[in-house]
């Protein structure tokens, strides 16, 4: 028998590791020539004016150091949520064919998206 926290729990671990690899595309993609705080997401203030300040709140937010097994289910679901508009706009830009694609980052989506229907299945079939 699986309980739903089992269930949560094993989801948490899935989400933590598809994130590693949208965190090094979202890392590559953001232009840290002009950016002052070396891609450090600073806070509106500093960063309003760049284009690239939701990808560097992310990976500030998201990055191997801001204790992302301890931050609820919810918040997790959510990152992961983000990197797979992310990564989905960058293969978009350059014409793959997602669904047959064989390149890392079509791979990816296809498993994100999984995870992330089921990361909706979970917490809406949960009381919380
Ligand atoms: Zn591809």
């Amino acid at each position: 028998m699986t309980g739903a926290k089992n269930t949560a729990a094993t989801m948490k671990e899935n989400i933590l590791k598809a994130l590693e690899f949208p965190r090094h595309m979202i890392r590559e993609n953001v232009d840290l020539l002009s950016c002052r705080f070396n891609g450090h997401y600073v806070g509106e203030l500093g960063c309003k004016l760049c284009n690239a300040a939701t990808e560097c709140k992310w990976l500030t937010q998201h990055d191997e150091f801001s204790n992302l097994a301890r931050k609820p289910l919810a918040e997790v679901g959510e990152a992961l949520e983000f990197a797979m508009h992310f990564v989905e706009a960058l293969v978009m830009e350059s014409d793959h064919d997602c669904e047959m694609c064989r390149c890392e980052a079509c791979h990816w989506l296809r498993g994100a998206r999984e995870t992330v229907a089921e990361f909706h299945h979970v917490s809406s079939g949960s009381s919380s």
